[in-house]
């Protein structure tokens, strides 16, 4: 479960970790209020579980309560790669004289927490990773002998950090935010950036937190943050029928079964040269239901074309493929989709699409041939 940024601030202030004074606002006026109660300039940050928020247009500073109303006013509603700008938290401007970036995650194949810790920061991760990847400190921790001090002052010397002042704050920053991910068991705790202020104060001027689904039941108070309207309506229908969805940025809807699958598909889509605008994962489901869920959360995207990606395990081909007949029966659909059936009874279902001969189906006999053709089919 992510954490608005509001909701992460809160948390490191019980952690002790430092964060701007702010307020809540759900309205012009509120936030109006919330800049004249906190006196001076201040910033309006939209709160919405993306990330990227400043380019997109949803923080601004705001010299006065006047202002800070006007600019409530245009972020709310703003429409944030999907997400539609609800609330508001209007926090004390900072003065920024460095950006840094501090953020812990878990490392699978390690089986530890990770802290990656740069003076880089600011801008993307991914960006320092690829273009400076020596300027990002990367460490490991030992769930079992837990995080400790010398490798505290590693990150901060590893990282950049050459002010010992600095350094302090960091290491101490750094404690508390392991201690907070520890017991409120995070799968993520990002700050991007962690600012120094021009006094030479370090704070964290952003909070990302993503808390274990699974450990939820342990920690009723962070249960209780969950916002069900923060889904965009897709998300939502997906959830509702049980279906895995993520919204993408082209113009490729994807249908595959089971995570692994899907998520190779979309390599060998972007492989071919095109780009997913979505993908669903109908698990084990192959029933006409399932299908027409799954194309209908699909094709709420703009797609150009789809991917209808299936390796039958237990899933008969046979099955699938009148699934599908099925479901472009019940509901119309114009754009052509690109079918790659394998696996059990795969045969079966290849007969049967080529007997239906329906012109929007393309079969293809393998993933890349079928990434070649939805890619050529979307243009
Ligand atoms: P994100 O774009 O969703 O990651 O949102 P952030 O909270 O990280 O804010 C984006 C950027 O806005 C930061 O990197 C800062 O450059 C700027 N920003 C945010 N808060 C303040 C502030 O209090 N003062 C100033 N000067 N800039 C701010
Ligand atoms: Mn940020």
């Amino acid at each position: 479960m992510d954490l608005y940024e509001y909701q992460g601030k809160e948390l490191f202030r019980r952690f002790e970790i430092p964060v701007s004074e702010g307020r809540s606002a759900a309205t012009p006026e509120e936030a109006r209020a919330a800049a004249a109660e906190l006196g001076g300039q201040v910033v309006v940050k939209a709160q919405v579980l993306t990330g990227g928020r400043g380019k997109a247009g949803g923080i601004k500073l705001a010299a006065t309560p006047d202002e800070a109303e006007q600019r409530a006013g245009e972020i709310l509603g703003l429409d944030i790669r999907g997400h539609v700008v609800r609330k508001l938290w209007i926090e004390r401007a900072s003065e920024i004289a460095r950006e840094y970036y501090l953020s812990l995650t878990f490392d699978r194949s390690e089986k530890q927490s990770l802290f990656m810790f740069t003076t880089e920061g600011g801008i993307d991760i991914e960006e320092v990773a690829a273009r400076s990847p020596e300027r990002l400190a990367r460490l490991h921790v030992d769930p079992l002998v837990g995080f400790q001090p010398y490798q505290a002052r590693w990150l901060a010397f590893t990282g950049g950090l050459g002010d010992a002042n600095e350094q302090k704050q960091l290491a101490a920053i750094a404690e508390r935010l392991y201690r907070a991910s520890a017991e409120c068991e995070a799968m993520l705790c990002e700050i991007n950036p962690l600012i120094v202020t021009p006094e030479g104060e370090l704070r964290a001027l952003d909070a990302k937190v993503t808390i274990d689904d699974n450990a939820l039941y342990r920690h009723p108070d962070l249960a209780e943050l969950r916002d069900p309207e923060a889904l965009p309506p897709q998300e939502r229908l997906a959830k509702e029928r049980g279906l895995a969805y993520v919204k993408l940025d082209g113009d490729i809807g994807i249908l595959g079964n089971g995570a692994g699958l899907v998520m190779s598909t979309l390599d060998v889509v972007a492989q071919a040269g095109g780009q997913p605008a979505n993908f669903c994962d109908v698990g084990g489901g192959a029933k006409a239901e399932e299908i027409v869920s799954a194309l209908e959360v699909i094709t709420a995207d703009p797609v150009k074309a789809i991917l209808f990606n299936i390796f039958g395990g237990i899933t008969r081909g046979g099955e699938v493929a009148r699934g599908l007949l099925e479901a472009l029966d019940r509901m119309a659909i114009a754009v052509p989709i690109v079918v790659r059936l394998d696996g059990t009874e795969a045969e079966e279902g290849r007969r049967l699409l080529a007997e239906a001969a329906r012109p929007n189906i393309h079969p293809e006999a393998t993933m890349l041939d079928a990434a070649r053709r939805v890619v050529e089919l979307a243009g």
